[in-house]
Formats: C-alpha cells, structure tokens, sequence
C-alpha cells in the first residue's frame, strides 16, 4: 500500500481533492468504521475517516449493489469491465474490485483496453494485479477515439465503444458491461448540460442503460471521484495517471470550469451532488405549457 499522504495527494489527478486522514491532525487518526484500524482517507463528503479496508469495503458494496434489480447473474457469469483512457484511474479501481468479488461466484472478468491504456498498465506494472485471481484477463479493443474532456462526451464515448467491441466472440459472452464514471462525472455532465448547452441528459439516467439487450451499470454512480482516487493510491495504482497525462493535456483544459465548478460543490455543499441529478428530468421535459394552466382559476 502506498502511504496516502498531504505532499502525495496536494494537486493531483486533475485538480482533484483526495485528502489525508490526518489532514488536520497532524498525526494518525482511527477508522470511523472498524474503529481500530488506522484512518487512511478524509472523506470530506460524509466527514468519516477510513481505513483502506473499509474504504475498499465501501466501494466493493457500491459494485455488488449495482447488479441488484437490473441483472441477476447466475453461477460462474461473465462481466467486463472497460477503462476508458480518460478514466483510467477509476476503470482499474473498478477492474480491480471486480476480480475480487467475482471470485467469490467463479466468475469471469473481461478487462476492455485499449493499446494505450494496456502499455500504460504495462508500465506502470499494476498489469498484474488484476491476474492475480486467475478469473480475469484483457481484451485489447480499437476505440479509434481520442480521450474525451466532457464527462458527457467519455459516457456517450464508452458506450459506443462497447457497442462497437461487441463483434468479439469473448466480449459476446458478457451478461453486463461496468463502467467506472462516479457521481462526480454525472454532476459534471449534468453542469455541462446546464452551463455549456451540450450532452444527453438521456444517459444520465443509468436505469434503462444498455448495448444490444445487455445491461450497462455505473457501479460507481452514487461515489464521489476522490473515493475512487483515493483507492488508487491505497492499490498502488495512482501512477497511471502519469502515464497517459501526455495524452490527455490540452483538450482537457476546456473542461476545468466545469471540474472546479463540481468539485467546489463537492467541497462545500457535498449534499447537492447527491440533489442536483434529481433535476435531471425537469431539463429534459419539453416546454411544457400546462405550467400555465392555473390561468384564470
Ligand atoms: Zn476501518
């Protein structure tokens, strides 16, 4: 485990804030959850401290739930899992946590990849750590697609790309694709709507999501990023992001307003990022000019 600390963490992965336990401690701090184990994680949304064990428990609950009510795997299923190059921080804590619960039920993980993401999981040497279960390999898939800034563009992107990787006989077999986009991506693509006008509010709505009759789940959906961020630190994951950083400068710095914008949010007010997507469907109704209908009454 790499040691989260304040000089790791200050400024990293894109502006996000993934604090310390002991950021205003100065000192080692208890889980709020077990209660004996070391604290690792501020989570500044619901002021709790963890440890990586709860913190993983935490996340890896937010994936079991996710096949509830919309799929019901039998023994030994198949699901993969892609890691958008964008999201390449989150796409592996994903893989990861999957690998591990799926063992339980002998399953099979599908990791989706593309070339650049596979050399920067390569190099970065946390390949392995997804084998390490014996249930889970690689799928090297064409995205022909360069890294999407918009939150709203890389969900719209990834589907397409599922959708498009379909033709592969092992992908086939899949009863469920997971995607790693957090409450975070759907906030800022909520705001990306609000503010800049563009996105589908439609793929927000993550209940009827699917490729060709196979459900498509977010099991990270209600998870603020920095969770997820804060996890790859506790894998040893993190470095990734300076792997494909070349990739992603430039196009991305259109995005940042809208990235400060949620994550200020997310600093000071973290109950509206639960709030806000409730909303979702007053912006998508068309004009509706029954709001008028008292008229005269
Ligand atoms: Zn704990």
């Amino acid at each position: 485990m790499v040691p989260l600390k304040a000089e790791t963490v200050r400024g990293c992965v894109g502006g996000d804030e993934v604090m310390p336990a002991s950021v205003d401690e100065g000192g080692s701090a208890v889980c709020n959850t077990c209660g004996r184990r070391t604290a690792f994680y501020y989570r500044h949304s619901s002021g709790e401290r963890l440890c990586v064990a709860c913190l993983e428990e935490s996340l890896a609950n937010h994936v079991k739930h996710s096949f509830s009510g919309r799929i019901k795997l039998g023994r030994a299923p198949c699901v993969s899992v892609y890691i958008p190059l964008e999201r390449v921080l989150e796409g592996f804590s994903l893989a990861y946590l999957l690998s591990r619960i799926e063992v339980k039920f002998n399953g099979h993980v599908i990791v989706m990849v593309s070339h650049e993401v596979m050399n920067a999981l390569r190099e970065e040497g946390v390949d392995a750590l997804l084998l390490s279960k014996g249930n889970t390999s690689y799928e090297i898939i064409k995205t022909h697609e360069a890294p999407k800034c918009l939150a709203s563009e890389s969900i719209k992107t990834s589907i397409e790309v599922i959708r498009d990787a379909r033709s592969s006989e092992a992908i086939q077999e899949s009863q469920a694709f997971l995607l790693p986009h957090t409450l975070t991506d759907l906030n800022e693509a909520f705001m990306e709507h609000v503010i800049l006008g563009t996105g589908d509010l439609d793929l927000l709505d993550l209940r009827g999501m699917e490729v060709d009759g196979v459900p498509v789940l977010c099991p990270f959906h209600k998870v603020q990023r920095a969770d997820v961020i804060a996890f790859s630190y506790a894998i040893g994951s993190a470095g990734l992001i300076q792997r494909i950083t070349g990739s992603l400068t430039g196009g991305c710095m259109t995005h940042n307003l809208i990235k400060r914008l949620v994550l200020e949010i997310s600093m000071k007010h973290p109950e509206l990022t639960y709030s806000m997507l409730k909303s979702i469907k007053f912006f998508q109704r068309p004009q509706d000019t029954s709001l008028h209908s008292g008229e005269g009454t």
